[in-house]
């Protein structure tokens, strides 16, 4: 895959890129990120890329020419653009299966937006998905863009050593995953649970969803309705409800 990632700050993604299974899914060749710099693409002399807000009111826009010109000049490159991403609070809520959907794509290009954002005529025009990485307002859209570009990568075969690891991760299937363990099994007085350590497989397997369940179940009950539900589970979340049935009765 392609990413292009159109910034005024390119500084900020070296380490992020430059590490780790990123780093290597690029030398690999899996994943081909390319950092462009907006004020590359600046028409006057001083290379200004924003300016003060129409109407009045705090802050500086980045104006809407650098980024069209960054956008064709992407284009010249490869006339498939693809998905054109701008960064943005007021977008989609970024999840697993945004990250999914975005890992089937050939190109990406990611928009990073700076102080007040970016002039209005840029999403009318060449934005095709606005996404937000949380109801909260950060200085730029380059650290949203490597959260992105990471959720993404990571979805794409060939990334993760084993694609199976990504499958139990919490989200991909509806729910949040089991606890982990690992040597030694007794540390200070906290021990391993039993079961992992029967060899038992199906056993294991039982336990871990249960957790997986337990845990969603506690923590983000509201990502049951839409989870991909078995029996089984079907049959230890009827368990739970009759036992906390069985508790409320008597309070
Ligand atoms: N004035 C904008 C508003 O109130 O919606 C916020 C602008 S923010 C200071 C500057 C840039 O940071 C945005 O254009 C966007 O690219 C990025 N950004 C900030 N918070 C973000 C978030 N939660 N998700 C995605 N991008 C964000």
């Amino acid at each position: 895959m392609r990413i292009d990632i159109l910034t005024l700050f390119p500084e900020m993604f070296a380490g992020p890129f430059d590490t780790s299974i990123i780093k290597r899914a690029r030398d690999k060749g899996i994943i081909d990120i390319n950092i462009f710099n907006i004020r590359d693409f600046s028409q006057n002399k001083h290379r200004t890329v924003d300016d003060t807000p129409y109407g009045g009111g705090a802050g500086m826009v980045m104006q809407a020419e650098p980024v069209f010109k960054a956008v064709e000049h992407l284009r010249e490159l490869d006339d498939n653009l693809g998905r054109v991403i701008m960064m943005c609070p007021q977008g989609m809520p970024f999840n697993q299966e945004l990250a999914k959907e975005f890992s089937r794509e050939k190109r990406l290009v990611l928009l990073c937006g700076h102080y007040e954002g970016i002039d209005e005529r840029v999403r009318e025009k060449l934005v095709t998905d606005e996404i937000s990485i949380g109801d909260y307002v950060l200085t730029g859209g380059e650290l949203p863009a490597m959260v992105v570009v990471d959720a993404v990568a990571r979805m794409i075969p060939g990334v993760l050593g084993e694609m199976a690891s990504a499958e139990a991760d919490s989200f991909y299937n509806g729910i949040l995953e089991h606890p982990h363990y690992t040597k030694p099994r007794l540390y200070e007085d906290m021990e391993v649970p039993e079961v992992l350590l029967s060899g038992h497989h199906k056993k294991i397997q039982q336990w871990r969803r249960r957790q997986s369940l337990m845990r969603t179940l506690e923590r983000r009950p509201e990502l049951l309705k839409n989870a991909d539900l078995t029996d089984e589970d079907m049959e230890v979340l009827r368990e739970v409800y009759q036992l906390l049935k069985g508790i409320l009765s008597k309070k």
